[in-house]
């Protein structure tokens, strides 16, 4: 059983997952070894069997029957459903078990076909299963967030070929959703406004960070991004919670990313990426914090973040926690704002 362990010096938490063990020769140490998938595609149409159970699915349109998404519960999890939420300290050492869920949410039966790939209802088809992944596991008390996120290219974490997006549900907020809340929560109670709707509002009137701009949605280069290339996209109108974004907010979300993903595809030669959707956490009461959620409809901001694998992080950057990015993102947002989508 897996356990989530928290450092009390780098207040950071970490998954012990045991089942996703890998002997030391099996590490993977970043050089170019030949790709795994000569076997069937597990994620394939017709493959079902190699893979659990669906829990969910959106069939394909039309009617020759089959799936258009497809989404199971993860063989080798990092967290499992089954369980009491134990949290525990021994001395210093905090720990909850490592009750959770962890899916696989298949983008598309095609094995050839990446998201950007996808034709647009195809796109809003995968939010829609987030949507629905979402607000399912919102149901179960035990698990505070979920975090819905992609890992494409082998750089980027992918262990499969096959497009596909993963959620990972955890009875603890994750480092990086706390340090937003946060931030945007003081913001709010100083200014009454919505920190991601303040920096919304002045990139677009600044311009320069700006990548796409549509009715609804905007992608922005961060000021300070991390990584290059790395993008936000965030709804133009306040919008805290994913879970409660309507049909026609998904189809507009799903021209402006796949929009973003075939640009960033022309421009860095198909690159390893990492996407990660940041959204409000599972709203359940907290014993003896009644005032905890009480602004958050006000003050957080749901957006997606993506950053291509173009630039490993090295010593400087582990060990101070501190970024070196090599590329302004002013410069990304222009190379990004003039590149051919279709070029590709
Ligand atoms: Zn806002
Ligand atoms: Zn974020």
């Amino acid at each position: 059983m897996s356990e989530l362990r928290y450092c009390p010096i780098k207040h950071l938490w970490t998954i012990i997952a045991p089942e996703r063990k890998q002997r030391p020769d099996e590490f993977w140490h970043g050089r170019d070894r030949a790709p795994a998938a000569l076997g069937p595609d597990p994620l394939a149409a017709g493959n079902e069997a190699l893979t659990p159970p669906t829990i969910f699915a959106i069939p394909a349109a039309g009617d020759g029957g089959g799936w258009q998404v497809r989404v199971f519960a993860n063989p080798f999890p990092a967290l499992r459903v089954e369980g009491e939420v134990a949290r525990e300290a021994v001395g210093l050492n905090d720990t909850v078990a490592g009750v959770g869920a962890h899916e696989v949410i298949v983008e598309t039966p095609r094995s050839d076909a990446e998201l950007a790939d996808l034709t647009i209802d195809e796109v809003a088809m995968v939010l829609h299963a987030w949507r629905a992944r979402l607000l399912d596991l919102r149901r179960d008390v035990r698990l505070r967030y979920s975090l819905i996120f992609k890992d494409k290219g082998r750089e980027a974490g992918a262990s499969l070929r096959h497009a596909h997006s993963q959620l990972i549900a955890t009875p603890i907020i994750p480092t990086t959703i706390v340090q937003e809340l946060n931030a945007a929560r003081s913001h709010f109670r100083h200014r009454e406004r919505c920190l991601f709707c303040d920096v919304i509002r002045q990139e677009l009137r600044l311009g320069e960070r700006v990548c796409l701009e549509t009715e609804r949605f905007v992608a922005l280069a961060p000021f300070a991004a991390t990584s290059p290339f790395e993008t936000w996209i965030l709804p133009k109108e306040h919008r805290h919670d994913f879970g409660l974004a309507a049909d026609d907010e998904l189809r507009a979300l799903a021209v402006i990313l796949r929009d973003l993903l075939r640009r960033l595809r022309v421009l860095l030669d198909d690159p390893p990426f990492n996407l990660v959707l940041h959204t409000a956490p599972n709203p359940h009461p907290r014993p003896g914090r009644p005032e905890f959620w009480t602004t958050i409809e006000y003050d957080f901001h749901w957006h997606l973040e993506i950053v291509p694998r173009v630039h490993r992080p090295a010593g400087f950057e582990w060990g101070a926690g501190c970024s070196l990015n090599p590329t302004p993102p002013e410069e990304a947002a222009r190379f990004l704002h003039e590149a051919d989508p279709e070029a590709g």
